[in-house]
């Protein structure tokens, strides 16, 4: 048995809908602009470029009802609603065809950012970590299994910040399609079980201070909630 010089980091997991059992998770990997409705309301094609991909830490995992702390180093904190694919079987260069088969499970997610240090990165040409990859940055709510859900490629999704809702769109409204999505990841890194994929957000994104309950919905999957301290 490998002896450490200190404990092994605790491996993070993320529930399973009405289940004792856990989801442990790998990698986070995250789709940007994948919505249709967002990428026309900026003038531009949403098929013109294949999808972009960025990636948070594993530990950077909320789960719902958890309040975490307003994060350090921005002063634009943001929510951003999005179906959560959750990996149950690795491969390479997988065909849109299969990809399915890889597919465990979804939930909905929370791809919380630093918007101010994006937009910093942006300029700069720089890469997303810090804007993406901080501590409590991956907002995760339970997993249902693949054979329990159903219309989750053309389901409400919405996040409702103190009640009121802040996106409001559908999941029918992605440009690239989970399918798709795998296949493309897949291009460039090895999947395996445990892997999450964050696919991307709907227009509406904005602020969440201090005080703030933040619910992500998408029809027909548990929500995920979290409250900002
Ligand atoms: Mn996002």
């Amino acid at each position: 048995m490998t002896q450490y010089i200190f404990p092994a980091p605790v491996q993070p997991s993320v529930a399973i809908h009405e289940s004792d059992q856990r989801f442990p998770v790998r990698r986070i990997f995250c789709v940007g602009k994948n919505y249709a409705d967002h990428v026309r309301e900026m003038g531009g094609d949403p098929k013109s470029d294949p999808p972009f991909f960025f990636s948070k830490a594993a530990d950077a995992l909320v789960a719902d009802g958890a309040t975490i702390p307003y994060p350090q180093m921005t002063t634009n904190f943001h929510h951003e609603a999005e179906l959560v694919v959750a990996i149950g079987k690795g491969g390479v260069e997988i065909a849109a065809a299969d990809a399915m088969d890889h597919v465990w499970g979804y939930a909905t997610g929370n791809d919380l950012t630093r918007r101010d240090l994006q937009s910093d990165a942006k300029n700069a040409g720089r890469p997303w970590d810090m804007s993406k990859g901080f501590d409590n940055a991956a907002v995760c709510g339970a997993i249902l299994p693949l054979a329990q859900c159903s219309g989750v490629d053309a389901a409400q999704i919405r996040a409702v910040v103190n009640g009121a809702a802040t996106q409001d769109s559908t999941t029918g409204e992605m440009i690239w399609s989970v399918p798709e999505i795998i296949a493309y990841l897949s291009r460039f890194v090895t999947l395996a079980a445990g892997d999450l994929i964050f696919t991307g957000t709907p227009d509406g994104v904005g602020p969440l201070v201090s005080g703030d309950s933040c619910t992500v919905e998408i029809n027909g999957l548990p929500s995920v909630t979290v409250t900002i301290a």
